[in-house]
């Protein structure tokens, strides 16, 4: 084992079967020696800086039917939302006060959010918070939509290819969503220049550790700036209701081996992972993690937004997340910076 970790540490890259063997044969041990590691790679990079991701779930009408997701277009018991651009911008004023200098748009698929409609909040973002970078989450768009998204300003953009395997992916998703094209959306952003964000669920159903091996690979072969990787959390009202949640302890020894794949990326220690552990955040910063997204959506949506059971929403006030936030960084000997966060390329 150790063998593995040292041939990673030097070279980024392992088989897919090194990687099964990784995964398979982990032990506390074996989990301490590489989140020792993916600290000290990260601290070297971004020191004890933590960035803060201001996210704005703009809305949950969602053309799409993914298995495992909350607001897919099925689940009739949702109650559906959208912010308008004036309600979209407050909270981004609001955040700008506080310090962020990143804003995420994230929401379901909606043809509502068009292309002139993104732009234009875009543009209008970036003239009333100067200095802030814009990331948007709004799943997959043609590449002349990008494009358009990506001339307009927006800078980063978050496709979880949510697995790397064709047939898993069909085991997640209905019979007209196409892996094919959830891949070549992530290649046409990065071809365009957006910070391209990948990622998977951990412990998803049907999931194999051959899978995860996948996805490590994929990872390591496509070279993502940001990385996003939570437990798989069931929802009552989804086909996956009754599957059990993926690990906090698998998520953390996986964004280890992340850090240690690209020392450089963007590693968020997501709200899924805060979910199914009470510091779980902080747990993600102590394995590699050097990113939050705290919810600056406004309190009367965000129980709306609800991707699976009980995602974690404090209900206050953005000043007030923020604030412990904070604390639950300090305490863990690192600080939450007001700076756009962005990857270094190195
Ligand atoms: N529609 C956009 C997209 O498809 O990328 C963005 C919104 S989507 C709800 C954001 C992410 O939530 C997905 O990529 C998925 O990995 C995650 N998610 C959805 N349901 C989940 C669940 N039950 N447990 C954990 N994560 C989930």
């Amino acid at each position: 084992m150790i063998d593995l970790i040292e041939k990673l540490e030097k070279t980024h890259s392992l088989t897919v079967e090194e990687y099964e063997r990784l995964i398979e044969s982990r032990s506390p041990e074996t989990a301490r020696i590489l989140a020792e590691k993916a600290v000290k790679v990260r601290k070297e990079i971004y020191g004890n800086s933590v960035y803060i991701r201001g996210l704005v779930e703009v809305g949950n009408i969602c053309r799409n039917d993914c298995l495992y997701c909350g607001i897919r277009r099925s689940n009739k018991k949702c109650e559906r939302y959208r912010l308008n651009a004036e309600q979209i911008l407050d909270c981004c004023r609001e955040g700008y006060s506080l310090g962020f200098r990143t804003f995420v748009f994230q929401g379901g698929e909606d043809s509502y959010f068009s292309d002139d409609y993104i732009c234009e909040l875009i543009k209008t973002v970036k003239s009333e918070c100067p200095g802030s970078a814009v990331t948007l989450s709004l799943g997959e768009r043609s590449a002349e939509s990008y494009k358009k998204l990506f001339e307009a300003g927006a800078d980063r953009y978050l496709l979880r290819h949510e697995t790397a395997n064709k047939s898993h992916y069909e085991k997640l998703h209905p019979p007209e969503m196409s892996f094919v094209n959830r891949m070549e959306c992530l290649n046409n952003l990065k071809k365009i220049g957006f910070q391209t964000g990948c990622g998977f669920m951990v412990g998803s159903p049907f999931q194999t550790v051959k899978n995860l091996a996948e996805d490590l690979k994929f990872i390591e072969e496509f070279k993502p700036q940001m990385c996003g990787i939570g437990p798989f959390i069931p929802h009552r009202d989804t086909p996956f209701a009754s599957y059990e949640a993926g690990s906090a302890e698998l998520t953390c020894y996986l964004l280890s081996v992340i850090r240690l794949i690209s020392p450089s990326v963007l590693l968020p220690s997501t709200t899924a992972l805060g979910t199914v552990l009470p510091n779980g955040r902080e747990l993600g910063i102590l394995s590699g993690a050097n990113v939050v997204m705290p919810n600056l959506s406004p309190n009367e949506v965000r129980s709306k937004y609800e991707l699976y059971n009980n995602k974690l929403s404090s209900g206050a006030e953005a000043a007030a997340n923020k604030r412990e936030l904070e604390e639950r960084m300090n305490n863990i000997g690192y600080r939450i910076v007001s700076d756009r966060g962005d990857y270094k390329n190195i």
